[in-house]
């Protein structure tokens, strides 16, 4: 087994950079997410570790293994790096069996037939795939065919994995259980495995860490816990959690305030100790709070007017059965909140609304960085 490395990796196409000096450092083992918006970067930065794309600049390892430095002429063929992909596609072949789907790794590195046979068993064993291994592709349900994909990919016990979307063809209710069941295997194998995907849920409940890419560049590396509690910034804010983050801009005031205009709440003492230091005090910030940070006050403990506590309108209301999203309003200023489902708010009518002061975020207004 071996990690993987990624230092001032740039990509680019003609003038477009697609990947703008990557420096990524996945261990031992670690199941890493890739996780960004359509056209941010993700297959790139996969291709280029697979070895399927050259970088422009900068050095690729697996294990101790420089595989790609384009300054130093260095190239390692994919064949020859010791990875296995699965795609979104599975990328089966359609006329053979599952049993030669899977065994064809094995058959393509002449491995003798014997040994062929236990790996291929072994393999349907762990994956449920036992009692298939006759039938062709075209027979096989929507959960069967991507265990096939893994077990292609895990037959030859490789060192890496590298995943690209390997869940989205799914229907939502398959998705969801093999997401536990690729969990599951990647901990049982302990192989390193980088997953690319779009879902924040994928990625928040299958990697051990996260990296979120936008627009070609790497906007923070993390467990699931460090990017949603922590976010770097308004990027990584808005694009993990839904729904989203509220962003409200705002002023902090000389007495300790974020004052929204419309309102004001009361910063906790530590608070605003750090925006003191940190030259904040009488600008203009954006603040964020999840919906979920937001309370019904009916339900909340600590509630005390003009400091943590707001009366707002209720716009609209979308009912999800476990809890209430909730559109409100005061004045000009609009935020959502995530209520329980035994609120008893009305739409036209208003409600005593409790932000929870630990959980708010404040961020730089013009470089969007998180200062806390
Ligand atoms: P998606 O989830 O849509 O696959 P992604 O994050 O994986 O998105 P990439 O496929 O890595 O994004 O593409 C990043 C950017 O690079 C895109 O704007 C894409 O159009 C561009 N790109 C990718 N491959 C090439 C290529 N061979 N030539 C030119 N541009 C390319």
């Amino acid at each position: 087994m071996a990690g993987v490395r990624l230092v001032g990796v740039w990509k680019q196409f003609g003038e477009f950079v697609a990947v703008r000096d990557m420096n990524l450092e996945v261990k031992d083992g670690e199941f890493m997410v890739l996780l960004g918006p359509s056209g941010c970067g993700k297959t790139t930065t996969l291709r280029m570790i697979a070895g399927l794309e050259e970088p422009t600049k900068g050095q690729i390892y697996i294990g101790d293994k420089l595989v790609a430095d384009p300054e130093k002429g260095v190239f390692v063929p994919p064949k020859d790096r010791d990875i296995a992909m699965v795609f979104q596609s599975y990328a089966l072949y359609p006329h053979m069996t599952v049993y030669d789907n899977i065994a064809f790794p094995l058959k393509l590195r002449k491995v003798p037939k014997q040994e062929i046979d236990k790996r291929v068993r072994e393999v349907a064993e762990l994956l449920g795939l036992s009692e298939l291994l006759n039938r062709k592709p075209r027979e096989l349900s929507g959960g069967q065919r991507p265990r096939v994909a893994l077990g292609r990919a895990i037959v030859r016990k490789p060192q890496v994995f590298l995943m690209d979307e390997p869940l989205s063809n799914l229907d939502a209710k398959l998705r969801v259980r093999m997401r536990a069941e690729l969990k599951k295997l990647q901990r049982q194998l302990g192989v390193t495995t980088i997953y690319v995907t779009h879902d924040q849920v994928e990625a928040m409940t299958m990697g051990d860490r996260i990296a979120v890419m936008n627009a070609g560049v790497l906007q923070q590396v993390g467990t699931p816990e460090e990017v949603y509690d922590k976010p770097a910034n308004m990027f990584v804010a808005g694009f993990i959690g839904s729904p989203p983050m509220n962003f409200i801009d705002a002023t902090i005031t000389e007495d300790g305030f974020v004052d929204f205009g419309e309102f004001r709440l009361k910063l906790l003492p530590d608070q605003f100790e750090v925006l003191e230091e940190k030259g904040y005090v009488g600008k203009e910030v954006v603040f964020g709070i999840r919906p979920e940070d937001l309370y019904d006050a009916m339900f909340a403990q600590v509630k005390i007017p003009g400091e943590n506590m707001v009366r707002a309108m209720v716009d609209i209301i979308e009912n999800l059965g476990n809890e209430k999203i909730v559109h409100l309003r005061v004045g000009k200023v609009t935020f959502l909140g995530a209520f329980r489902s035994e609120s008893k708010v009305v739409e036209g009518q208003e409600v005593d609304v409790v932000f929870d002061m630990r959980k708010i975020h404040i961020f730089d207004k013009n470089t969007k960085k998180a200062v806390f």
